[in-house]
C-alpha cells in the first residue's frame, strides 16, 4: 500500500451571471481535485478548494514529492505533516486516503466510521442571494420559487449585505412565498452584524414562525455577543463555517452562545479532525448541521459522517440534523452521481466513496493555468 503516483486535476468554471453573499458576489467556482494511486494500481480520489495557483505549486513542488513512496497506513502522520504546509490540501489527501483504506478494506467508507445508522440524510437548499442586478430581490425569489418545486423543505437565504431594510423586504417576501408551506428558513448574515444590528432582527422573526436558524450573526470571536443575541432570540444560532480545528469550537461549545455547529470538511484539517468536532459538539449536547458549499467530494464525506452520526434527540425518531446542498450554478457538485429526492439524499453503499467519480467533467473544466481573481 504505497503511494506510487498522484495526479491533480485543477478545475476552474466561470459563472455566467455572478451571485454573491455579504461578502461580495462570486465570479467564479474552483476546485482541485487529486487522485493517489498505489502500487497495486488501487487510487481514492481527494479535494480542496483555495486559490489554484497557489494549491497547484504547492501539490507540485512540495506535497506530491512528499507523498510518494510514503505507507497509506500512516495516513494520520501524513496528513498531520501536511497541514503544518496548507491544511485544506491535507484534507483533499486525508479524503483519497481514506478512499483507498476502504478500497483495500473492500468496505464502504462508513464502515471504518463504525457503520451507517441511517441511509437517507435531509438536507437545505442553500442559496447566494445577491446579484448585481438591480431586481436582484426578484431573481433571488424567483430562484426560491423554482427550488421550491422539489419539495425542499428547508432553505437557507443571504442576508447582511444590502441595508436592513432591503434585506428585511426580501425575507419577508420569502416568508409570504413560503407560506402554507411546511417550509423553513434560514437566514445567514456571514457575520455582518455587531450585536445592536442583529438584535433589530428581532422584530421580524418573531412575525413569523418558519424559522430554520440565525447563522453568523456577528463576528465569530464575539462570543459575548452570540451568548446575548442567543438570550434575546427564540430561534437558534448556527455558526462554525470557517473554522478548521476542533479546539476552535472550544470557546463556543462551552458558553450558551450557538445552537447548530456548521463544520465544513473542506476548511478543517482532514477527515479525523472534522469527525473530532462533529463528536466533540455531540458531546456537548449541541446540534451539527454541515456547511459544505464547494465540490461534491467534501459534500459526500459530509453526508457519509452525517450517515454514522447518532440522533440529536429523542423526539421524532431518527432526528438528523440536514446537510446543506448548494442550489447556485456549480458544476462540482455533478462530480458526484448523487441527488436529492423531496429534500433527502440516498447515500449509496459500495467499495470505497461508494459511487465513481465523472471523470469527464475533469477534461470539462480544466483549469488552462492562467491567472484569474480569487
Ligand atoms: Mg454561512
Amino acid at each position: 500500500m504505497y503511494i506510487q503516483q498522484v495526479d491533480t486535476f485543477p478545475l476552474l468554471y466561470r459563472i455566467a451571471k455572478p451571485y454573491g453573499d455579504a461578502n461580495g458576489l462570486k465570479e467564479y467556482r474552483s476546485c482541485y481535485i487529486i487522485r493517489i494511486t498505489t502500487q497495486d494500481g488501487v487510487h481514492g480520489w481527494g479535494e480542496c478548494i483555495d486559490w489554484l495557483p497557489t494549491l497547484h505549486l504547492g501539490f507540485e513542488k512540495r506535497i506530491i514529492p512528499y507523498l510518494i513512496g510514503q505507507s497509506v497506513q500512516q495516513h494520520t502522520m501524513i496528513v498531520q505533516t501536511i497541514k503544518k504546509w496548507h491544511h485544506r490540501a491535507a484534507s483533499a489527501v486525508s479524503m483519497a486516503l481514506m478512499d483507498l483504506l476502504a478500497q483495500y478494506a473492500q468496505v464502504h467508507l462508513t464502515d471504518l466510521y463504525g457503520g451507517m445508522l441511517r441511509e437517507n440524510i435531509p438536507v437545505y437548499a442553500s442559496f447566494q442571494s445577491y446579484s448585481d442586478q438591480t431586481d436582484w430581490m426578484n431573481l433571488s425569489l424567483r430562484k426560491i420559487e423554482q427550488t421550491l418545486q422539489n419539495n425542499y423543505s428547508m432553505l437557507k437565504v443571504k442576508i447582511g449585505g444590502r441595508s436592513l431594510k432591503e434585506d428585511q423586504a426580501h425575507i419577508k417576501q420569502c416568508m409570504d412565498l413560503m407560506s402554507g408551506q411546511d417550509v423553513q428558513l434560514a437566514v445567514d448574515a456571514n457575520q455582518s452584524y455587531d450585536l445592536s444590528t442583529a438584535k433589530r432582527w428581532t422584530t421580524l422573526f418573531e412575525q413569523y414562525e418558519q424559522w430554520l436558524w440565525f447563522e453568523e450573526p456577528l463576528p465569530l470571536n464575539d462570543i459575548i455577543g452570540y451568548q446575548a443575541l442567543n438570550a434575546a432570540l427564540s430561534l437558534p444560532i448556527a455558526a462554525g463555517e470557517n473554522l478548521t480545528q476542533a479546539p476552535d469550537f472550544i470557546p463556543l461549545l462551552s458558553k450558551v452562545g450557538v445552537d447548530i455547529f456548521q463544520p465544513d470538511i473542506g476548511h478543517h484539517e482532514g477527515l479525523d479532525e472534522y469527525r473530532t468536532t462533529v463528536n466533540m459538539v455531540r458531546a456537548h449536547g449541541r446540534r451539527v448541521s454541515p456547511h459544505a458549499f464547494d465540490g461534491g467530494l467534501s459534500l459526500l464525506h459530509a453526508l457519509c459522517i452525517q450517515c454514522c452520526l447518532p440522533s440529536s434527540s429523542k423526539m421524532g425518531g431518527d432526528d438528523i440534523e440536514p446537510v446543506e446542498w448548494d442550489v447556485m450554478e456549480n458544476p462540482f457538485h455533478d462530480l458526484i452521481p448523487i441527488k436529492p429526492r423531496n429534500g433527502v439524499v440516498h447515500v449509496p453503499k459500495g467499495i470505497g466513496l461508494g459511487v465513481e467519480l465523472n471523470q469527464k467533467l475533469l477534461q470539462q473544466y480544466a483549469w488552462d493555468g492562467s491567472l484569474y481573481q480569487a
